[in-house]
C-alpha cells in the first residue's frame, strides 16, 4: 500500500532512546521534504488514547505519541515511545477505509 516515498518508513520497534530520536529526525525529515505530514493529536480518538495509556503504564511523564501521513499515498504511521526508556515504535498503521468522506 505504501508508494515509493514512504516505502522506507517500515515498522521497527526502538531498541534504545537513539532509536526514538532518529525516527523522529527522520520523521521530521520527511515533512520538510513535504512527503510526511503531522495528523494532530486531536484526531485521535478516545479509544485510541486509551490504548496509549494502557501501552505506557501511568508515572511515565516522557511518553511521545505523534501520528503522521503520507502526502503521497495517504498511508498514515504513528510514532509512540518514551524518551527516557527508549520503548516504543514506528508503525504503518493499516488504511482507514472511508469510501463516503474524502475530508481535506
Ligand atoms: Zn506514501
Amino acid at each position: 500500500m505504501s508508494c515509493e516515498e514512504c516505502a522506507d518508513l517500515t515498522t521497527h520497534q526502538f531498541r534504545s532512546a537513539a532509536d526514538l530520536v532518529h525516527a523522529v529526525q527522520t520523521a521530521a525529515g520527511e515533512m520538510e521534504r513535504g512527503v510526511l505530514r503531522r495528523v494532530e493529536a486531536a484526531q485521535l480518538t478516545d479509544a485510541e488514547r486509551e490504548a496509549m495509556q494502557s501501552v505506557f503504564d501511568a508515572g511515565a511523564q516522557t511518553t511521545l505519541l505523534y501520528r503522521f501521513q503520507c502526502t503521497v499515498c495517504g498511508d498514515q504511521f504513528e510514532l509512540a515511545g518514551d524518551a527516557e526508556s527508549g520503548n516504543g515504535g514506528w508503525t504503518r498503521l493499516e488504511p482507514v477505509v472511508t469510501p463516503s468522506s474524502d475530508a481535506p
